[in-house]
Order: C-alpha cells, then sequence, then structure tokens
C-alpha cells in the first residue's frame, strides 16, 4: 500500500499523530493502521544482536527481560515516557520515526550504537542511527518505507540514564542523557539541537583520561541548546554539563 500511495501515513500507537491532528499540521488524512501486525512487535535476540520490532510499546520494554536485561537504560527511559497510557500505546518505532530532538528513547539508541532496519515493498535495508536523521525531523527514510525494527548490538560497559522535565510523569525533557562509562565512554543528549547528539569530543577527552571539569568546558563547546517555551538555553547548558559530571561520579 505505501508503495501505490506514497502520502499514506502509517499509525502505530497515535499518540504524536493525535497531536498533529489536533493541531491541523497533518498534511494528509489518509492513514495505514499497523498496529495489528504483531510480527512488527516481536523482542528477541538474533545471534548477539538484541532485535527490538519498531511496534513494541514502552509497557512491552519494560516488561522485557531482554531489554531490563542487555540495555537497561532503554527499559529506564521507556519508563519516564508520558503516562501509563501513553506507555501502553506510544511505540519505539514512532518515537524513532517522529524524530523530536526531545525524544526519550533516542539518546538511549544513539549511545547503544543502534541499527535501523528500514522495509519497503521490494526491500530491506539496515542504517546506523548516527547517520539516520538530516536535520530538523528529518531523515533518510523513505515514504514507501516501513521501520520493522530496531537493533542493539552488546554493549559492555556501565550504562547511564537520565531525564529532566518539569516533574516526574507527563513531561517532554528538558534536557536528556544516555551515557556509557567503557574505555571509550559515550555521551548522548536530547533536547539541546535540531537532532539529538552525540559528544566526540567530550567522549575523546574522558578516553584519554582527560578531567571532569575540563569536559564540562569541551561540551559547552559540544552544543547549542536554544531558549524554548519549556527552558532556557543557559540552564539546559548547565544542567547538561551538571548530568555529565554527575555520570562521570556515579559511574566511577
Ligand atoms: C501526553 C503525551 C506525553 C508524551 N510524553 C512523551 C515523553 O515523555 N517522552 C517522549 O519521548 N515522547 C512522549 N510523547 C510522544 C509520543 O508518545 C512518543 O513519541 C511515541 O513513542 C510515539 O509512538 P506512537 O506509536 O504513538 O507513534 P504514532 O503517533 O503512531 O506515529 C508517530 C510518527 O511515526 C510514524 N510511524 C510510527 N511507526 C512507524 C513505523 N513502524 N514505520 C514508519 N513510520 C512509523 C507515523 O507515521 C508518525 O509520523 C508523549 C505524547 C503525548 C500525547
Amino acid at each position: 500500500m505505501l508503495r501505490d500511495e506514497e502520502s499514506l501515513v502509517p499509525l502505530a500507537g497515535c499518540t504524536d499523530i493525535y497531536v498533529n491532528l489536533n493541531f491541523g499540521t497533518l498534511p494528509t488524512k489518509r492513514f495505514l493502521n499497523l498496529w495489528n501486525l504483531d510480527p512488527l512487535r516481536r523482542i528477541a535476540m538474533r545471534g548477539n544482536v538484541l532485535s527490538i520490532g519498531a511496534l513494541a510499546t514502552y509497557t512491552d520494554l519494560i516488561r522485557s527481560p531482554l531489554v531490563r536485561r542487555r540495555i537497561p537504560i532503554l527499559a529506564a527511559a521507556a519508563r519516564e515516557v508520558g503516562g501509563v497510557q501513553i506507555q501502553n500505546r506510544g511505540t519505539i518505532g514512532g518515537n524513532v520515526i517522529n524524530a523530536s530532538p526531545a525524544g526519550d528513547t533516542l539518546p538511549v539508541l544513539a549511545v547503544a550504537e543502534a541499527s535501523l532496519v528500514l522495509q519497503s515493498a521490494s526491500e530491506k535495508r539496515r542504517v546506523a542511527f548516527r547517520s539516520f536523521y538530516t536535520g530538523y525531523r528529518q531523515s533518510v527514510r523513505r515514504p514507501d518505507e516501513l521501520l520493522g525494527s530496531v537493533e542493539i548490538p552488546s554493549i559492555s560497559g556501565r550504562q547511564w540514564f537520565r531525564k529532566v522535565g518539569t516533574r516526574a510523569a507527563q513531561a517532554i525533557s528538558k534536557v536528556v542523557m544516555a551515557a556509557v562509562r567503557s574505555e571509550e565512554p559515550r555521551v548522548a543528549l536530547g533536547s539541546v539541537a535540531p537532532t539529538v547528539v552525540r559528544l566526540p569530543k567530550t567522549e575523546e577527552h574522558l578516553a584519554a583520561g582527560g578531567g571532569i571539569q575540563e569536559a564540562r568546558a569541551i561540551l559547552a563547546g559540544e552544543i547549542a541548546p536554544i531558549d524554548d517555551l519549556r527552558s532556557s538555553a543557559e540552564y539546559r547548558l548547565r544542567v547538561c554539563e551538571n548530568l555529565l559530571e554527575r555520570f562521570w561520579r556515579e559511574t566511577a
């Protein structure tokens, strides 16, 4: 159906779509309901890779022993999304494709060095998560492609996640950080740039044994938070530096 009518909008849990529908910002009103495609909901190991179907909901992620064991920061992020109703309907695929810079699973997928499996009627291709977004709410997904699954390789090192919002539930992130402490530390931030970002210079400094105070300064040069209705740029910057320091201290 997507091959023949590329303007069809795929529907998963509809938690983002409904917001757009209410604001009148959807360019089309023809939809393709994915909800009953159970094979796209599976969470399973493929060799040493954890494969999470795009239709897996936050509740599925929280309940999955595989997710909790292999990537506990994804379960932690899922627990902080919306409230229970949103967790029961919202999917990981919807979070990735909606492409909000504030999407809570996105920094986790960035530090996991995940791959995205995109499927069309004629081909299946894997795209590294780091090359998926091309700008604010832009990605390399073609209109005839569905996101089929998210693949997570094994991660060594201590995982760390923190979301900072107005309150514990039903709050969009002011800043969200995921990180892994290993010989080559990985740090990703959401809500501080047009897309989720990794911090290569900060990571390099920490990998080389550099101090955390200098790391804070390097981080400040790597992000460009904005003032908006949720927060100020200055607040976001300060919180990011504090989170970095806390990550480093708590995983020492
Ligand atoms: C009250 C409320 C609170 C929220 N709180 C949070 C929060 O704390 N953190 C957060 O990150 N988000 C939050 N959200 C946003 C939303 O719940 C998530 O982004 C959710 O993961 C979207 O998933 P969905 O299945 O509902 O997507 P949908 O709304 O069904 O779809 C979203 C987009 O993805 C596309 N799409 C969905 N699945 C596929 C697929 N398999 N292949 C191709 N395209 C696809 C759709 O066409 C659409 O463009 C909140 C939303 C609401 C309404």
